[in-house]
């Protein structure tokens, strides 16, 4: 029988779990087999989370479910099988060795690493590996290859105007809707007092949830975070529902407070998707395409949903687009030659930080935190304090339920920490007290005081922030965007600066980098 004949192993991986991924595209229910393995080695390469540990594996017990009521054959490696090799490529050879297939069928992985060991298994397999492309994405990474070939610069504003006018979402013949391409200047308001968030929609955990929460409760005891407050979508039909709690109760506010912090209240307008959509519970042109709609239903304002559709096709592309193109070389980047270690309280939330307490307390029962908390409160902090860009890595890695390095890491080592030099941003997010005294109700319930430059009681982030622009005045004087705090710098005495660095230095010291 020709190997075409004998039917075809078909890798699901966890982060690939939906219907129309291209690995499944053309499957014959008779012949062909779906490989899915609760891999140990991807589980422990990071201590994730153990809300991100429940939702992938719940999530992939029920698409195999899924697919076995439809009348597939699925080959499920549960994680206490013993006879689990442990590792993807292990099962790979195993069901090879065990079932006479003809072909592997897989589409590519979202991490450098594991595509790079799958294409060399390959090699050693007795039949062929077809790959294909990942087409959950709207930008495929030879597009973004072809756009970013010749640029000085990759903007993200740039590529996500191509990519408005590759969709045509927002738009009016070749001009995008309402006269711009971003209205984000409208999108940075403090939250007023007395204006309560929508409560956000729990979903209760179901029977296969709650079997893997038990399993992770007891053998995954020393990884990061609460398991008994897990209330993630872990199927299609639960994650429409929070999508259509976000589109029913929160878009139309999404973007008047996208950039507000509140203590206490991690979620805020936020739509919740980014667990279930990073592992294809959801689909980003669907998203998008149903936001636009509710504007076109006058339902939600233009700054609302153009800022919404921004960061979908638009940051989250990008960023798949950086990884891809800049990999595996953008893994060690450590542009401002940060060496430091990562705080102990950025683990236990033990610190009289307040922003910074609220923002670790929410990865530990949520396993979330929203942007600017992990932009400007733990990433900012990270960067001035100047952590090694690894130890950064780890910690995003292994604190949220949606960390996948592709998304992970440009954000972190390109957003949030600089360390890639300038691919992802056109200057570091380095901030003062100042800005999030502006965007949050942090300051009045904190210890320190966010006016005081460098007293006893001062805010820890405004030594910070100077000494930061003082230890890398040379580099940043290149980056047009950093004039303001460099001209600031430059009149400011040499005895002041001078106490910028000591109290920095103590700071540092203190806080155990
Ligand atoms: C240091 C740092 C690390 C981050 N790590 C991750 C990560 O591991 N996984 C992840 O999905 N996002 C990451 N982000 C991006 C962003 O913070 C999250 O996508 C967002 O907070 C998820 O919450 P939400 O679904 O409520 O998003 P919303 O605020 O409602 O936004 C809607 C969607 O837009 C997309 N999005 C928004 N901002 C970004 C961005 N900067 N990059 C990519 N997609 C974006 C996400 O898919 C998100 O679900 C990180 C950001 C920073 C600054
Ligand atoms: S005073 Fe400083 S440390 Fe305290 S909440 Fe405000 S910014 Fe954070």
């Amino acid at each position: 029988m020709t190997d075409q004949a004998r039917g075809a192993l078909r890798l699901v991986l966890g982060d690939q779990l939906s219907d129309n991924l291209s690995a499944l595209a053309g499957l014959d229910p008779e012949r062909d087999l779906v490989l899915m393995t609760e891999s140990v080695a991807e589980a422990t390469a990071w201590k994730h989370h153990k809300q991100k540990l429940v939702l992938v594996w719940s999530a992939m017990r029920q698409f195999a479910q899924r697919l076995r009521d439809r009348g597939v054959r699925v080959r499920y490696v549960t994680l206490d099988d013993p006879a689990n090799t442990r590792s993807i490529g292990g099962e790979i050879a195993r069901a090879l060795a065990e079932e006479p297939l003809g072909r592997v069928i897989r589409t590519a992985c979202g991490k450098w690493g594991l595509e790079d060991h799958l294409l060399t298994l390959a090699q050693t397999l007795p039949v062929a590996m077809e790959t294909r492309e990942d087409d959950r994405f709207l930008c495929s990474r030879q597009r973004f290859a072809a756009w970013a070939e010749g640029r000085k610069e990759l903007r993200m504003e740039y590529f996500y105007r191509e990519m408005r006018r590759a969709t045509g979402l927002l738009m009016e013949g070749d001009k995008p809707v309402g006269g711009q391409w971003n209205f984000d200047a409208e999108n940075r308001k403090k939250l007023p007092a007395g204006v309560r968030p929508p409560a956000r929609l729990r979903t209760p955990p179901n029977a296969v949830t709650r079997e893997v929460m038990a399993m992770v409760g007891t053998g995954f005891e020393d990884h990061f975070g609460r398991v008994d407050t897990f209330a993630w979508p872990t199927n299609p039909e639960e994650a429409e529902a929070i999508l259509d709690h976000f589109f029913d109760d929160m878009l139309a506010g999404f973007g008047d407070w996208q950039d507000a912090m509140s203590w206490g209240r991690p979620f805020l307008w936020h739509s919740l998707i980014s667990p279930a959509l990073n592992i294809g519970l959801l689909d980003p042109l669907t998203i998008c395409r149903r936001a636009e709609a509710a504007y076109r239903a006058g339902q939600a304002p233009l700054n609302a949903v153009e800022g919404f559709i921004r960061q979908i096709l638009g940051w989250r592309e990008f960023v798949r687009g950086v990884y891809w193109l800049k990999m595996p070389e953008y893994a060690l980047r450590n542009a401002l030659d940060a060496e430091g270690k990562l705080p102990w309280f950025y683990w236990t939330g033990e610190t009289d930080m307040a922003c910074v307490a609220d923002a670790v307390t929410a990865a530990r029962d949520h396993a979330y935190a929203h942007h600017i908390q992990r932009l400007m409160v733990t990433g900012n902090l990270a960067m001035l304090l100047g952590v090694h860009p690894d130890a950064v890595d780890d910690w995003y890695m292994v604190v949220f339920a949606d960390a996948y390095e592709w998304v992970e890491m440009p954000n972190t080592r390109g957003m949030a920490t600089f360390a890639d030099g300038g691919i992802v941003g056109s200057k570091p997010y380095a901030a003062s007290g100042a800005y999030i005294d502006r965007m949050s109700d942090y300051c009045k319930g904190c210890r320190y005081d966010v006016k005081d430059r460098n007293g006893d009681n001062a805010c820890p982030f405004n030594a910070l922030y100077w000494d930061f622009i003082d230890r890398h005045e040379v580099r940043l004087a290149g980056l047009g965007r950093m004039m303001m705090p460099l001209k600031t710098l430059s009149k400011m005495p040499d005895a002041e600066r001078a106490a910028f660095r000591a109290k920095a230095a103590a700071t540092r010291k203190a806080m155990g980098v």
